[in-house]
């Protein structure tokens, strides 16, 4: 029950990495072992380029979202204040509920490039609003980072306004004004929705491999072509000079295989993962269990909930739940032991909730409805 934490892998993906796993060379060589690697790259960037609805050549593999988000942030920043921050003082517009890995991104920005970050407020959802982005854009603001959906309430942005905002603010800023790019974190979002991001006017958009049923620590970022971002990593010229070093090839065709898979069987998963979703909420009830289903039934991404049972802590409950076969979170993995999942889930559901039993549910692909009976028993336990 922990899917937004990380997906199995698929085991026509672990089949493609095996094969992958066994060939040698280096995809830079020019020799036929490197350029057999070579090929197979070119092919994973087409088949994750086709997932995303973009050009190949505006894709380009990471470790993972962490890094695209990084890179994405601290590059874009370090360029515009080397050509726009002399006397000015920039800004970068964000939610308060982005991922530890925008948020550290931009934490090194303020500090690095002297950048102010302003927060748009969001609804007991979580939600941010189109109106309230175009408000608080400033002549300054070169970068807003919104996310798709949000890993710990699943809740969905409304990217789409978003991005059309932000289009007309930036048609009126005239060719030679401050950039204003957008920046979205789809890692939560691409399994189960249809993530193009020229479709929201994205300049930017990162995804992770073991979320989509692919490995971990591999990932890409799409950015729009002649995106003014500096490299992360210069180092070999690797990844059309954004990202130095000799490519995770194995890594790189698991994400391509998964990306494939994603596209054809995306809207089958998303039928079966609703449907797990309301055999859970309905179960809750019918086991007799006091507990607030707190993500929005509309407007979230239905492989995650977040559910409320008060009174109870929810360390505790998701330990009791480990011991009984099943696992789940208290937030994101990601955050646990620095205590930022609960800053996000106060500022969405408040002190009561952060305070004491929320747990998230996170179902996907291979989960099946027998698995939801023994997870309510589990919990009634539990609870
Ligand atoms: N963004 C979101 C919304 C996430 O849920 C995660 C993974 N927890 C990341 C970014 C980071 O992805 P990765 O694990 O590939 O670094």
């Amino acid at each position: 029950m922990d899917h937004a934490a990380s997906t199995p892998l698929d085991p026509r993906v672990k089949d493609a990495m095996d094969e992958a796993a066994g060939l040698c060379g280096n995809p830079s060589s020019i020799h036929s072992f490197g350029r057999a690697l070579r090929t197979r790259i070119d092919e994973a960037r087409e088949q994750t380029a086709c997932l995303l609805e973009v050009s190949s050549g505006e894709l380009f593999f990471t470790s993972g979202a962490t890094e695209g988000n990084t890179h994405a942030v601290r590059g874009f920043a370090k360029s515009v204040s080397l050509q726009y921050g002399r006397g000015r003082q920039l800004r970068i517009l964000t939610s308060p509920v982005e991922h530890s890995s925008i948020r550290s991104a931009l934490d090194a920005v303020q500090e690095d490039h002297d950048i102010t970050v302003d927060h748009l407020p969001v609804d007991r959802e979580g939600r941010v609003s189109a109106d309230d982005l175009a408000s608080m854009v400033t002549d300054d603001t070169f970068l807003v980072c919104v996310m798709w959906a949000n890993n710990v309430s699943g809740t969905v942005q409304p990217v789409r306004e978003l991005g059309n905002r932000l289009r007309d603010i930036r048609d009126s800023r005239g060719s030679g004004g401050l950039p204003l790019y957008f920046l979205c974190d789809a890692v939560q979002a691409v399994g189960t929705t249809s993530v193009l991001p020229n479709s929201i006017g994205a300049d930017i958009l990162t995804i992770s491999g073991h979320k989509i049923y692919g490995p971990r620590g591999i990932g890409a970022i799409f950015m729009k072509k002649n995106a003014r971002v500096a490299p992360l990593i210069p180092g070999g010229g690797q990844e059309s000079g954004m990202r130095g070093g000799t490519e995770n090839f194995t890594g790189i065709v698991g994400l391509g295989r998964a990306a494939e898979i994603l596209k054809s069987e995306r809207d089958k998963d998303a039928v079966h993962v609703r449907s797990l979703r309301q055999i859970f909420t309905e179960g809750l009830r019918s086991f007799g269990l006091r507990a607030r289903v707190l993500s929005p039934e509309e407007g979230a991404v239905p492989g995650i909930t977040f559910v409320h049972f008060p009174g109870n802590d929810s360390e505790s409950l998701a330990l009791k739940m480990d011991v009984g076969g099943v696992a789940v979170s208290t937030g994101s993995a990601c955050d646990s032991g620095t205590r930022k999942s609960s800053s996000v889930i106060r500022i969405v559901y408040g002190d009561r909730v952060a305070g004491d039993g929320g747990l998230r549910f996170s179902f996907g692909r291979f989960t099946e409805g027998s698995d939801i009976e023994r997870v309510l028993s589990v919990l009634k336990s539990a609870v």
